[in-house]
């Protein structure tokens, strides 16, 4: 029975586990974008966090990503959203972390419209909600820690 345990406890240990750990500033961060930006009063996503040991791929001139195998977003992801939560990769600020970007496809999967792969919505176009959401998020002041938002707003995708 204790082999079983502990062999069972290894197999896990082999799989890094994503977290929900919340980031410094998480809650301002959510509530700014999903509220005050995209205008909803619905629950916000869950945020998951990807552990950097599952950042295998790396697309030229881009950091780290997830590998996805799906067949429209093959390639190295950012993020990923869901109705219900959004996958991120903190990519030390609140702004090169794809937060408003996966929120948007969240707003979008709860509008009932099909996944905008190709960001061709007007949320993702230049000046779009995705981008006023990382602008406020540029001027968002936390003092629950150190980490702010500090750098201007960046395509990650
Ligand atoms: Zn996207």
């Amino acid at each position: 029975m204790r082999i079983y345990l502990a062999l069972a406890l290894l197999a896990c240990a082999r799989v890094v586990p994503y977290t929900r750990t919340p980031r410094s500033c998480q809650a301002q961060a959510v509530d700014l974008v999903w509220r005050d930006v995209y205008g909803r009063t619905d629950r916000p996503p869950d945020v998951w966090w990807v552990p950097p040991a599952r950042l295998t791929c790396q697309e030229p001139g881009r950091e780290k990503g997830l590998p996805t195998t799906a067949s429209l977003t093959s390639g190295c992801m950012g993020g990923n959203a869901w109705a219900g939560g959004v996958d991120l990769i903190w990519y030390d600020d609140w702004i090169r972390t794809d937060l408003a970007h996966e929120f948007a496809h969240v707003v979008q999967a709860r509008n009932g419209l099909p996944p905008d792969l190709e960001h061709a919505s007007p949320a993702f176009q230049p000046g779009g909600r995705v981008a006023q959401a990382n602008a406020r998020l540029a001027e968002m002041t936390c003092h629950d820690s150190a980490i702010q938002a500090r750098r201007p707003a960046a395509e990650v995708h």
